[in-house]
């Protein structure tokens, strides 16, 4: 539904890109967009450091994924080199010669990007909350603009060329531009992060415990002074709240009066939804892009991050001749997340059928799932697409 609209040319500013939502996909998307040289406004609901329930653990692949300058040694990590997938009480490990990425506090990820978009260049909102978007068409303009307008600055309206969706699994934004909003079937992480080497922590190991019959698992990922525990799967939150005391009694005894697990959305079938429209695009969370056997989200997010950015910059490169991002991104999305996800799916029956046949070669098999070189992973060439020459590859040890 398009609105004709009386634009102040004085006060009212046009950006090439507005975000909302500053978590991992959007921040990421909006620093790329600025270091491209676009003006970019992102509004987040809160102010960072702000909570996210998660496991912490930022594979090798999303990290190939982040700019080199973000500094992410910059803060407390752990760095894994062993998986561990525990079986009957039995443990099944693997060992890697190379680093499969770090255990941090997700609180801190976060809060590095957002300051790093900053960096580059975007104007970021804090504590402003999206209420409204319209596509409008003001007086005088040969094309159509995103109208946001936050609860905090009711009066003030923020125009933009080209919209980036990154407002998490809860997404109420996707809907306004006409793209499906909220997620219907989705699964459920708990999760905990205890303050302390707990009883069974092991730092440079993930520790993974099966829950086929609930189509997940448990897990146990070790920072410094830190371990997250956790339970995740599809069969909902009933199911997973009963695993996670089995699985870590010892967080219950240690600490009978400590706050209960949390428990967050884990949402995958949005590959098989359409993701942009005009000059719309939805990402990471919003998308429903986390991957179906492991729930890592991260990776996936950066991956939607570099697709969206990719499509916007040809767009406009193509001003003239009006062709909208999702002309471009929607083939993209097909090619890189349907596509893939078709194959995903197989994949992490097999990978779930695994651990109850043959529990002792699923810890390789989780290493080469998050360094992307199972059957069904899809190799992603950034090259490919325009974006690698934002990224360096090497972040070191
Ligand atoms: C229990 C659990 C464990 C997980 N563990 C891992 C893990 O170990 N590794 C991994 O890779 N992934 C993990 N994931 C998945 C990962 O957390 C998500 O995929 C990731 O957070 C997606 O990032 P995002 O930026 O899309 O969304 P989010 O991180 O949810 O960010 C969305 C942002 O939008 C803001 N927002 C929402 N609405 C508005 C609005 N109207 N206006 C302004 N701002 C708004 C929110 O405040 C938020 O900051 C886990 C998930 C769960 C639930």
């Amino acid at each position: 539904m398009y609105m004709h609209f009386a634009r102040k040319e004085s006060t009212d500013k046009v950006y090439d890109l507005a975000v909302i939502g500053a978590g991992p996909a959007g921040s990421l998307a909006a620093a790329l967009a600025a270091r491209a040289g676009l003006s970019v406004i992102m509004f987040e609901q809160k102010k960072h450091p702000r909570t996210k329930i998660c496991g912490g653990f930022l594979s090798g692949r999303a990290i190939s994924l982040l700019p080199q300058d973000l500094e992410l040694l910059s803060l407390q990590y752990e760095p894994v080199y062993q998986i561990s997938v525990i079986k009957n009480r039995t443990p099944n490990t693997y060992n890697s010669k190379s680093r499969l990425g770090l255990v941090l506090k997700r609180d801190k990820l976060d809060q590095l990007l957002a300051e790093y978009a900053v960096r580059t260049g975007v104007k970021l909102k804090e504590n402003e909350t999206v209420e409204s978007v319209q596509t409008v068409k003001p007086d005088g303009n040969n094309k159509d603009l995103y109208l946001l307008k936050s609860t905090k600055n009711k009066d003030v309206n923020i125009f933009a060329n080209y919209l980036i969706v990154a407002d998490g699994v809860n997404s109420n934004n996707a809907g306004k531009v006409g793209l499906p909003g909220k997620h219907s079937f989705y699964g459920w992480g708990l999760s905990k992060v205890i303050n302390m080497e707990s009883p069974v922590a092991e730092t440079g190991t993930l520790k993974f415990y099966p829950l086929p019959f609930l189509g997940g698992m448990g897990w146990s990922f070790s920072g410094p002074k830190w371990t997250n525990h956790g339970v995740g799967g599809i069969t909902g939150k009933k199911h997973l709240k009963k695993a996670y005391p089995k699985l870590f009694a010892s967080d219950f005894e240690a600490n009978p009066e400590d706050e209960k697990p949390n428990t967050w959305p884990l949402p995958f079938l949005g590959p098989l939804k359409k993701n942009a429209k005009y000059n719309s695009i939805v990402i990471g969370d919003a998308a429903g892009l986390v991957e179906p056997f492991s729930g890592e989200g991260l990776y996936n997010s950066f991956k939607s991050a570099h697709l969206a950015i990719s499509a916007i910059l040809k767009s406009m490169a193509k001003i003239d001749s009006q062709v909208a991002a999702a002309e471009i991104y929607n083939p993209l999305f097909r090619k890189h997340f349907y596509r893939a996800f078709i194959k995903t799916l197989p994949g992490a029956a097999l990978l779930h059928a695994r651990s109850i046949m043959a529990p002792s070669t699923l810890p390789s098999q989780i290493a080469a799932l998050m360094g992307n070189s199972l059957w069904f992973n899809e190799t992603f060439d950034l090259s490919s697409i325009g974006t690698d020459g934002l990224l360096v590859k090497d972040i070191g040890n």
